[in-house]
């Protein structure tokens, strides 16, 4: 753990430059406004540790995959997110030497992230090698009111000299993804221009163009500086050499824009850059600054939880919603929540499990409908693929097997324990589906996109399961559950709870899609030829699926066989974990350690099928043997021990979900932030503090207030109201901030809630 970052409300803010941790802080203050994003590398030339990285929404490449050993329906490639052409480029020379922090004397060094208003800040003192003096100050934002563009601000002041400054400006498309398999570079060059450096990605033909315009201003004034252009492959250059005067601030405005294939025409790609550019230099810096702090001044009017009494938890929170607005931004069905988002490389891939088990509520609570329907689109327009999947894995007749780690919609992660086993992921696409339904009551969304996703899923699973004749019931075997630390298990018990589960609400649905949309139901029961025997056979599973439990204890079972393993708490390994960094592999397997939450996850997610004493039970065996060596762990834990008013460790595995990235708890924010999880945290507020369930189409809230806090607060979008939600010493105060009259529960006693117009 590293608590190098100030705590403050708004910020994150490093006032003393640690480069060691410079690859940690670039993560951290990564920016991005849901169409492109990059970590919050340094400008100038920078010598130390550091990773620049500039992703473009979509766009990918398919690393051909790298296995030890290849196994029969490997997919062929790793999807990866790619690292683009880096638009922040400066090179700045004074008196023949290179402006690199990594070589110069730092004075004072001040870096903030700025949540509250969108931009990265930087100020800085240093002497270079030659003695010379200068003040640096630099604003940097990827534009949510114009999300195909960027602008920095970076200032110079000479301290102790007054001579001609060499600044370059440049863009650079020779870039290498760091986890590139084969060490290849990805971008091919298209054409370079004066000010751009259009690139194509190798075998997927996504284009980009990069392309910037600057503005040089002396002492606040506009000045009219010549420059010079330099071009090369893949690079293009414009230089100046600036008069600069003891004391007086020179300042260069780069505005910059990414203009995506997947996007605009090629065939315009030059003249949409250029007017592209000419519009948000019209607008100007300030105006942007602007213009960025209200387009987050509206995005926090709704997602905001204010929390008093506890800086460093309001910090952790501010974060979390902060990135999660940056990663995804909801207008497109195409895209997804990468689990690093735009802040690193690290895991490839777009779209895990995660965006439906985790992001999902978030967007339903936080944004308008329509984001997370978009992702529930997402799914459905790569059902084809899924059902392609699942054909390469032997099933058949309308089958889908979402994949675990897709960009397109194939499946591009490849070991096989995972690629092959941890099947469960089509199951929280279902869930996901049922979550959307449930909270929006757009009901509709069933015939129109459900049924098809759910019936493809629940033919998966009733090929899946086998019946065994020994047990008389239907097993399934050779899986991977949530917890990876286990691998080819039989009958791991979430799996088959959830399998079960899809295959009663795909029946249910078709019930309901019937009676409220009977043509349309109709064409889409023909369309995927759904037979009435399937209904016989999904209810013949439904009711003799096997369930491994252990009576004495009134548990269920992770998996078959988990008793015969030696039973210890985590508490007697403290020295020895990480286990996965510090354990051999079939160790961790044959260790009762759970990576994360697996029988609690599938009670999370079915709560009201289980008595509040069924949860004791499993959270008291399960959670002293998880490590939670997976960001997604603690969240679930948070809200379970809320709901058993075990409230201190609920508040602690919400602080160590809130501040992961902050204080890199996990010794790995280096490769980027842990973006999907943050949707975890925002959970164990609302639902874990909050206790805010929906039951009935009537929302019920079971709040109880950490005792490290004096009160907290959030707002919550539900259907056609807006309420804010706010928990105090005093009690719980509800107040309708837009819609309808509603009644809510507080506690199990209704309160009408007056409509607002
Ligand atoms: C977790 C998975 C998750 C993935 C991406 C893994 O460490 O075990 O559940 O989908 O990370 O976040």
């Amino acid at each position: 753990m590293k608590q190098y970052l100030k705590i403050d409300e708004w910020k994150v803010i490093e006032d003393q430059f640690h480069p060691a941790y410079n690859e940690i802080t670039e993560s951290i203050f990564s920016l991005g406004n849901g169409r492109m994003g990059q970590r919050g590398s340094f400008e100038e030339t920078y010598s130390g540790k550091t990773l620049q990285g500039n992703y473009v929404a979509g766009v990918y490449y398919p690393d051909k995959t790298r296995v030890g050993w290849w196994k029969n329906g490997y997919p062929e490639y790793f999807a990866k997110v790619l690292n683009a052409a880096n638009w922040n480029g400066l090179s700045i020379q004074i008196g023949g030497v290179e402006v690199d922090l990594h070589t110069s004397e730092i004075h004072t060094f001040y870096r903030e992230l700025n949540m509250k208003e969108g931009y990265i800040l930087r100020t800085c003192e240093i002497t270079l090698s030659n003695g010379k003096r200068l003040a640096i100050e630099s604003i940097r934002l990827n534009s949510m009111a114009d999300d195909e563009s960027g602008v920095i601000s970076y200032s110079i002041t000479p301290l102790n000299f007054t001579e001609d400054i060499q600044i370059k400006a440049f863009i650079d498309g020779d870039i290498k993804n760091k986890d590139s398999n084969y060490d290849e570079k990805f971008w091919d060059e298209v054409k370079v221009g004066s000010n751009f450096v259009w690139s194509k990605t190798k075998k997927t033909g996504f284009e980009v163009i990069t392309a910037q315009q600057i503005e040089i201003k002396s002492g606040g004034q506009k000045v009219d500086a010549k420059s010079t252009s330099t071009t090369r492959e893949k690079y293009s250059e414009l230089a100046y050499t600036l008069s600069a005067k003891q004391g007086e601030k020179l300042t260069i405005i780069k505005y910059a824009v990414n203009i995506s294939s997947e996007n605009h025409p090629t065939a315009s790609f030059e003249k949409i850059a250029t007017d592209y550019l000419a519009r948000i230099s019209a607008k100007g810096f300030d105006q942007m600054l602007q213009e960025q702090a209200a387009a987050w001044a509206t995005k926090w009017a709704i997602n905001d939880i204010i929390i008093s009494g506890d800086a460093s938890a309001q910090q952790g929170i501010r974060f979390n919603i902060f990135q999660m607005n940056q990663t995804y931004t909801g207008e497109d069905d195409r895209l997804n929540i990468g689990p690093k988002g735009f802040t690193g490389e690290k895991y490839g891939g777009s779209t895990y499990w995660d965006t439906e088990a985790y992001c999902i509520p978030f967007y339903l609570g936080t944004a308008p409908a329509k984001v997370s329907k978009n992702l529930l689109i997402y799914r459905w327009k790569q059902l084809d693929r899924a059902i392609e999947n699942a054909g390469k894995l032997g099933f058949n007749k309308g089958a889908a097997l979402y994949p675990m780690v897709t960009m397109n919609g194939e499946e591009c992660h490849n070991e096989w324990e995972i690629t092959f086993e941890e099947i469960h992921r089509n199951g929280a696409i279902a869930y996901a589906i049922m979550d959307y339904v449930n909270y929006t009551d757009d009901r509709k969304h069933l015939v129109e996109y459900g049924w098809e996703v759910l019936v493809g899923i629940a033919r998966f699973w009733a090929q899946r399961v086998n019946w065994s004749k020994d047990k008389q019931k239907y097993v399934m075997l050779g899986v991977t559950g949530p917890n990876e630390y286990e691998n080819n298990v039989n009958n791991n018990w979430y799996t088959n709870y959830i399998a079960t589960w899809c295959l009663k609400y795909t029946l249910e649905v078709y019930a309901e899609i019937q009676k409220n949309y009977p043509a349309e139901a109709a064409a889409k029961i023909t369309s995927t030829a759904f037979a009435k025997e399937e209904i016989a056979q999904f209810q013949h599973i439904i009711e003799n699926m096997y369930f491994p439990r252990d009576e004495k204890q009134g548990i269920y079972l992770q998996q078959d066989g988990f008793l015969d393993k030696v039973i210890a708490p985590v508490d007697t390994i403290a020295a020895e974990r990480p286990i996965n960094q510090k354990w051999s592999w079939d160790r961790i397997l044959r260790s009762c350690y759970i990576k994360q939450a697996d029988v609690l996850q599938g009670i999370y997610f079915f709560e009201d099928d289980f008595s509040l004493e069924e949860l004791e039970r499993n959270y008291n065996f399960y959670e002293p043997i998880t490590v939670h060596e997976s960001s997604l762990s603690p969240c679930v834990h948070s809200i379970l021990a809320a709901k058993l008013g075990k409230e201190d460790k609920s508040y602690e595995f919400y602080t160590r979900a809130a501040r992961l990235d902050l204080d890199d708890y996990n010794n790995d924010t280096e490769d980027g932030c842990h973006i999907t999880s943050m949707a975890g945290t925002w959970m164990s507020i609302i639902k874990g503090f909050g206790g805010m369930r929906l039951k009935d189409h009537t929302l019920h809230f079971n709040p109880f207030l950490p005792k490290q806090w004096n009160e907290f607060s959030f707002k919550i979008n539900f259907r056609a109201n807006q309420l804010n939600i706010a928990v105090k010493k005093s009690g719980v105060e509800i107040t309708n901030l837009a819609g309808p009259e509603l009644t809510v529960f507080v506690h199990g006693e209704a309160r009408l809630l007056e409509s607002i117009d």
